[in-house]
Parts: C-alpha cells; sequence; structure tokens
C-alpha cells in the first residue's frame, strides 16, 4: 500500500460544502485584498496566539521580513539564527542588508541551541531569531534572558508551530513578533501562500500594518518605502473554516507520532523525534528520524510507496548563496550531523491506522 506524505485532498473532502461556501462568498462580496475576512483572521489567530495585535501578510517569508524591518534591522545589523531550518529564516535577513548569524542546533529537537548563543552576539547584534522547527518550540526560557540582558529583540519563527505550546505558552506569546506562515503544507493551511505576524504593543502593530501596504500611513503618504504584502480575502477565507479544527488536526498529528514513537522504540541506528518537557504541545508539523543508513532508508521508502523528505539536506553555512559569510565547512558538527541524518515520514491528522502500520512495518523491515 502506497502511503502519500502528506494529502491535502482529504482536508477539502472533509471540509468542501463549508470551503467552496466561503469562497463563494469572496467571489461575490469581491473585497478581495484585505477584506472583511482578513480583519476576522487577524482577531481569530490573535485569540490563539494569545497577544492583542495580528497583521496579515502575503506569506511567512513576509512575515518575517516584516518584522524584522519593524525591529528596525538594516545594513550593518546583525541576526542571530539558527543554522538549521528552512530557507526563510536566514534569507530574510540577508534581504534586508543584514548579516545572518548562525547558531548550532540542539540535536534532540533540531532547535537552535540556547547555550551557544551569548558567543554569537556583537555590539551589531540586535535581533534572536529563533525557528520552531517541526512543530516543536525552541527553548524559549533561556533566549528570553539572554535577550533581555543584552538588549536584543526576539522573534519567533514559529511558521512550522501554529498554536504549539511552551510550557503552557502559545507560540507567537513570548517574542517581541511571532510569524506564522499559512503556505499549505503546514497545520492550518490556506489555498495558497498566506502568513500573519503577532505582536504585543500598538506601535509595533502600526508599523508592520504600514510596511505590509508599501509603508503607507495614511494612505498614499509614504514615510518609509514597504512592501505589496497584503493578505488575500480568499485565502482568509479557507483559514477561518479551518481554523476551528487545528486543535484537533495537531492533536491527532501528535497521536500518530506517539504510535511512531512507541513501535520504533529501541530500533538500533534509528534516532526517534524527542518531546521535550517544556514542550507542553508539540504539534507536529513534520516526524522526523534520523539515521546514518538515511540513503539506504530513502531509497527502500521510496520503492515501497511510502511518502518521504528531507528537511533539510544542507545547513545554511554550507549554502552557496552564504559562502561570502566567512563560515567553515566543520564550524556546526550537530546541524551538519542533521542534515545528513534527518527524514520525515508521513503524519497528517487523516493517516488512517492501516497506513500508519504499513509505514511502521516497511521501515522496521528496512531497518531490521
Ligand atoms: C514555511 C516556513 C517559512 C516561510 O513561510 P512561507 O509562507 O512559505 O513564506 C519560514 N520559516 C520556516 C521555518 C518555515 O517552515
Amino acid at each position: 500500500m502506497a502511503v502519500p506524505l502528506l494529502d491535502m485532498s482529504r482536508q477539502y473532502a472533509y471540509l468542501k460544502n463549508d470551503m467552496d461556501k466561503a469562497v463563494l462568498n469572496v467571489l461575490g462580496h469581491g473585497r478581495f485584498i484585505l477584506g472583511p475576512e482578513v480583519g476576522q483572521l487577524e482577531e481569530a489567530m490573535a485569540k490563539v496566539c494569545g497577544v492583542p495585535h495580528a497583521i496579515g501578510v502575503a506569506s511567512g517569508t513576509d512575515a518575517l521580513l516584516i518584522a524584522l524591518r519593524a525591529c528596525g534591522v538594516g545594513p550593518g545589523d546583525e541576526v542571530i539564527t539558527s543554522n538549521f531550518s528552512f530557507f526563510a529564516s536566514a534569507g530574510v535577513v540577508s534581504r534586508l542588508g543584514a548579516r545572518p548569524v548562525f547558531v548550532d542546533i540542539d540535536p534532540d529537537t533540531y532547535n537552535i541551541d540556547p547555550k551557544l548563543i551569548e558567543k554569537a552576539i556583537t555590539p551589531k547584534t540586535k535581533v534572536i531569531m529563533p525557528v520552531h522547527l517541526f512543530g516543536q518550540l525552541a527553548d524559549m526560557d533561556p533566549i528570553l534572558e539572554i535577550a533581555r540582558k543584552h538588549g536584543l529583540k526576539v522573534i519567533e519563527d514559529a511558521a512550522q508551530a501554529v498554536g504549539a505550546e511552551y510550557k503552557g505558552r502559545p507560540a507567537c506569546s513570548m517574542g517581541d513578533f511571532g510569524c506564522l506562515s499559512f503556505y499549505p503544507t503546514k497545520n492550518l493551511g490556506a489555498g495558497g501562500d498566506a502568513g500573519m505576524i503577532l505582536c504585543k504593543t500598538e506601535e509595533d502593530y502600526k508599523t508592520c500594518k504600514s510596511l505590509r501596504a508599501h509603508g503607507e500611513n495614511p494612505k498614499y503618504f509614504h514615510r518609509t518605502v514597504g512592501y505589496n504584502s497584503r493578505l488575500d480575502s480568499i485565502q482568509a477565507a479557507i483559514l477561518l473554516v479551518k481554523l476551528p479544527y487545528l486543535r484537533k488536526w495537531s492533536e491527532q498529528r501528535l497521536a500518530h507520532a506517539k504510535i511512531y514513537n512507541r513501535e520504533l522504540a529501541g530500533i538500533k541506528g534509528l534516532r526517534l523525534p524527542v518531546i521535550k518537557d517544556y514542550s507542553t504541545f508539540h504539534i507536529f508539523n513534520q516526524y522526523t528520524l534520523a539515521s546514518p543508513r538515511r540513503k539506504e532508508i530513502e531509497a527502500a521508502l521510496q520503492k515501497a510507496g511510502i511518502g518521504m523528505m528531507i528537511y533539510y539536506p544542507l545547513p545554511f553555512h554550507k549554502q552557496d548563496c552564504f559562502a561570502d559569510l566567512g563560515y567553515k565547512p566543520g564550524d556546526f558538527p550537530l546541524s551538519s550531523q542533521a542534515a545528513d541524518e534527518v527524514f520525515s515520514i508521513p503524519i497528517y491528522p487523516e493517516m488512517t491506522a492501516d497506513e500508519q502500520n504499513e509505514v511502521i512495518a516497511v521501515l522496521k523491515r528496512i531497518v531490521a
């Protein structure tokens, strides 16, 4: 039996009536960009994240870019982030003319290791940007403490962690800014690109709102140059239909993860995801294993029709585009090892017990 890595059509089949109605309703009212659904979604997501303000933008990447701008990041500044993430987490820093400063990971969680952050701080550092990879929040308390001590801003890259919790506190509620992506494969996925910035102060809210619309405030008056990063009403309408199910879907992912962790435990040479005690709600955007035999496992999974993907095959410091930052290949051993060994397997909420048993059986056969 083939098992896909992800099957978006099942969610649509489940919500077809409501989703069709919501999209057609936008086609009917015709306020396609920043229409009423965008405001409704902003209000709803602010509640989910436990913060007063939310700003809908065109993608998760734009959310990060605009949050960095709102922190005043520009040429000559440095931003500390994890060396192991989706490219956007580092790319946005370079796009602003600033320098991304990479920090190695905690091998248990693949998230930035707080113990290594202080060494990376210089007088040019403005922001620490932890990434909550695979749906588990980074260890935020020590990060917030370091930021306070050094007067730095914190931006949470929560693109993979909407609704996840750290010691009971939701993603995006701890940093000065939190950034979400509604890319279709995230736990809460739109029907295209979409993203959101969460923030705590009225001033930051106004800045981000202005930056998403060419820096205007008031309309057609510009003290600064911003972006065209407005959120489409159709995307917001789709997300509003899905949002009430987010908690249940993430719980289903977590339940699948616990079954994998039980069934795959004790297999030599296979590292399972670790759920930290501080991680009071891990939403498993990905279920990511690691093995020195990844190549062989990859080929066998493919042959058996089991979906798999490598998130991510190359850490930032080895990317060609960052060659001028002056890092050496051996600089970040733990993220390099992760990039060589990780692979993610199917964990979508609608995966059936039969499908999961098939994945488990095939994996056990391969590594036996
Ligand atoms: C998906 C993702 C982003 C970017 O989001 P887009 O909506 O695709 O622009 C940023 N950071 C991380 C960690 C992501 O997974």
